[in-house]
């Protein structure tokens, strides 16, 4: 089984919280107001590769593939496929946008560094997100930290980043 991590366009009605992935839905909804309105920054492919190549280094971790790519599914904006390490981004919706790509590679970070020990859009998922909007210059720390608290998003504020 190929096991993806979408992220997806939120849509606005009431949903079962999902056990193995509790913030789930949580952090979808916060994109809406970042990746879905805000932060629509496309950009060419060999410069998201750079950054993919650079995290990757500071990260100490092999970098994952990215491909661009026509999903049937226009709700889909990016996924990632671990079996395959590979980020593929969708090029009918968002295409080569920065922040699902940050997204996504944040899902990569969390993979190969805790497997199935960490959930999917945990407190160390939205850890490493942070410090990758951060760093690559989309959202500043201390400005996604306001969006997360009105999000009701948690972090892990101890985890371990490169700096
Ligand atoms: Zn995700």
């Amino acid at each position: 089984m190929i096991s993806r991590y979408l992220t997806q366009r939120p849509r606005p009605r009431k949903r079962k919280v999902c056990e193995a992935d509790p913030q789930r839905h949580k952090v979808y909804d916060m994109e809406r107001t970042m990746v879905g309105a805000c932060v629509d920054t496309t950009m060419e492919l060999p410069t998201l590769r750079q950054i993919v190549r650079h995290a990757c280094r500071e990260w100490g971790l092999i970098a994952p593939k990215l491909l661009l790519k026509s999903e049937d599914n226009t709700m889909v904006f990016g996924m990632y496929y671990h079996e395959l390490n590979t980020i593929c981004l969708n090029h009918c919706f968002h295409g080569a946008n920065i922040g699902v790509l940050l997204h996504e590679l944040a899902h990569h970070i969390i993979w190969r560094r805790h497997g199935h020990d960490a959930e999917d859009h945990g407190k160390e998922f939205v850890a490493v997100y942070r410090y990758l909007l951060n760093r690559y210059n989309v959202i500043p720390d201390y400005a996604f930290d306001t969006i997360l608290d009105r999000w009701g998003v948690e972090y892990d504020i101890h985890y371990e980043v490169p700096r």
